[in-house]
């Protein structure tokens, strides 16, 4: 069991991220008791969801969780989500907005009790649905916050502090492309399923800006360029409808690798040297970030830190432990970072 120590004071503003090598659950404490959990994996020869485990370890009541986020559909990101969600009774789930179509719920319904290997991901979201069903009133249709380019979750002082959360992506178009995909899975009401979803939905990724006081945190999740303008970190970074402030801490987009990586982030939306968090990926023969991609975040980041010892992207003073790095900033300044 790692050690995680006490958690963050109230004015603390802390990014926890873990990924245990298959795996990505980043927590955020945005001051003031208000808790933000944005994906979900379980180490393996575990059960428990990493961020249950960790707010736990830290004392931390579940039914401070506000949101709980799934920012696409990967098995990475969301086994355990439904753990999370069952026991945070005030979180509301935020899904990117493809995943509100018929077809996707079509998907996740006929999945819901098979192999979670034909369509991975599936049966955690059905499970999902199942907990808010059971929350909805009498009288109230049950819902979850569904979220694209352009949504805010939250625009509100916590305990005197501003917290405002923006959704960066998916872009209309990514939208319009998944769900057009989603439908030429689904053969009908009384057919089965003949192929299986695409495997690749990072388009439909939901990068998060958090702003906390003067602070600002980008959380990339897996989002990818792509060719093609209205699409991917191309999409964010061509609206111009608002101003999005640039941040000092980046979660890096789809575990280093070259496909998440554009040179807009690095000079539009996060200050010159930012402290940058990321957790690996090894799967199979897949396995991220690769040793260019440690070069290039270590020469753009002020301090660079990865989940896993084996990653090895340390630089500057870290401790390594398990799976967890911590950041924390205190009221106007980044008091200490690394891992523990
Ligand atoms: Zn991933």
């Amino acid at each position: 069991m790692t050690d995680f120590g006490s958690g963050p004071a109230a004015d603390e503003i802390e990014v926890t991220v873990m990924g245990p090598g298959y795996g990505e659950s980043i927590v955020v404490h945005a001051t003031n008791n208000f808790w933000i959990v944005v994906d979900s994996c379980i180490p393996s020869g575990e059960k428990v969801a990493a961020a249950v485990s960790y707010l736990n370890a830290i004392g931390v009541d579940l039914a401070a969780v506000r949101f709980v986020v799934s920012t696409h559909w990967h098995d990475d990101h969301v086994r355990g989500i439904s753990q999370i969600l069952n026991l945070s009774p005030n979180a509301k789930l935020v899904l990117a907005s493809a995943l509100q179509q018929k077809e996707f719920m079509q998907i996740a319904t006929a999945f819901g009790n098979t192999n979670d290997a034909v369509v991975p991901g599936a049966s955690e979201l059905a499970e999902c649905f199942r907990i808010i069903r059971a929350r909805t009133l009498p009288g109230a249709r049950p819902s979850a916050v569904f979220a694209s380019s352009g949504k805010v979750l939250w625009d509100m002082p916590v305990g005197g502090v501003q917290v405002k959360i923006d959704v960066l992506s998916p872009s209309d178009a990514d939208i319009t492309e998944a769900v057009r995909r989603f439908s030429e899975l689904w053969p009908g009401e009384r057919a089965p399923l003949n192929r299986v979803p695409p495997s690749h939905p990072n388009h439909v990724a939901m990068a998060l800006h958090i702003a906390i006081g003067e602070h600002n945190v980008l959380l990339g999740a897996d989002l990818e360029k792509t060719v093609a303008l209205d699409s991917g970190w191309e999409a964010v970074l061509s609206d111009d409808s608002r101003q999005i402030r640039k941040s000092t801490l980046y979660k890096v987009a789809h575990h280093g690798s070259i496909t998440g990586h554009h040179d807009g982030i690095w000079e539009r939306l996060l200050e010159a040297t930012p402290t940058s968090l990321l957790t690996p990926f090894r799967r199979g023969r897949v396995k991220l970030p690769k040793e260019t991609d440690k070069h290039r975040i270590r020469s753009l980041s002020g301090g660079a830190f990865i989940t896993s010892p084996v990653g090895g992207v340390c630089q500057g003073s870290c401790r390594v432990n398990r799976y967890a790095a911590c950041l924390y900033i205190s009221a106007d300044a980044l008091v200490r970072s690394g891992f523990r």
